[in-house]
């Protein structure tokens, strides 16, 4: 999952930035209204977190502007104010949900999961294919019953390819989702992971779970025997 922090409070950004990272998340910090809403526009983010009380251009308009242009993510407010008009303004503009200043960590974790959650329309928050199961919320990941201890990484790496199952991801798609935008790995990173993943959930099991499309990029899903029709 790949995040959007908009918060010009330096140490406030950098304390969210890491921990939302030891989450398994992506996060590209931004530090006034017009530099969050030119990355908004020029990155597929899956939420934005964006405080109200910003240089050049404060939340509340940067949150009007994306919904005036269609961009339908996620957006939190964060207000340093409780006043009712603000969560009413905030609310008024486009946003999804608030949380005011100062708040627990886990608080504010526990709200990106639920807005996540409701913007992709899940009943359960589980992950699963065949026997394994991925819970985005506790950060566990089971494999036949048994417990398959990730790096944050490779279970952002995991969580992407289970949201798309079935359906073939390039390499790309899963750089541009699970790395931020400094990230200048090596071309080959998402393959090293992939390989990562595999040693781990695979290592007892017949059944493979995570495929190379080659010349395209990885699909996870249970592989069908594909028995063609024998003239008679
Ligand atoms: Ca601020």
């Amino acid at each position: 999952m790949r995040v959007l922090l908009v918060e010009d409070e330096h140490r406030l950004s950098d304390v969210i930035k890491k921990g939302l990272e030891e989450n398994g998340f992506a996060v590209d910090a931004a530090f006034d209204g017009e530099e969050g809403l030119f990355l908004a526009q020029s990155e597929d983010y899956d939420l934005i977190i964006l405080d109200i009380m910003l240089p050049k251009m404060d939340g509340l308009e940067v949150c009007r502007r994306l919904r005036n242009r269609n961009l339908n993510i996620p957006i939190l407010l964060l207000t340093a104010k409780s006043q009712v008009e603000d969560k009413v303004a905030g609310l008024d503009s486009g946003a999804d949900d608030y949380l005011t200043k100062p708040f627990a960590f886990l608080e504010l974790r526990s709200r990106i999961q639920a807005l996540l959650r409701r913007s992709r329309q899940e009943a359960s928050p589980l992950l699963t294919l065949s026997n394994l199961q991925l819970d985005p919320i506790r950060h566990q990941t089971v494999r036949a019953g048994r417990k398959v201890e990730l790096t944050p990484k490779e279970f952002a790496v995991l969580e992407f390819l289970l949201r798309h199952k079935n359906e073939v991801v390039t390499r790309t798609m899963i750089t541009e989702h699970v790395w931020d935008y400094n990230f200048e790995g090596m071309s080959n990173v998402v393959d090293v992971f992939v390989a990562a993943i595999r040693r781990k959930i695979d290592k007892n099991s017949a059944v493979k779970l995570i495929h190379t499309i080659h010349g395209v990029g990885y699909k996870a899903g249970v592989e069908t025997l594909v028995v063609s029709e024998v003239e008679p």
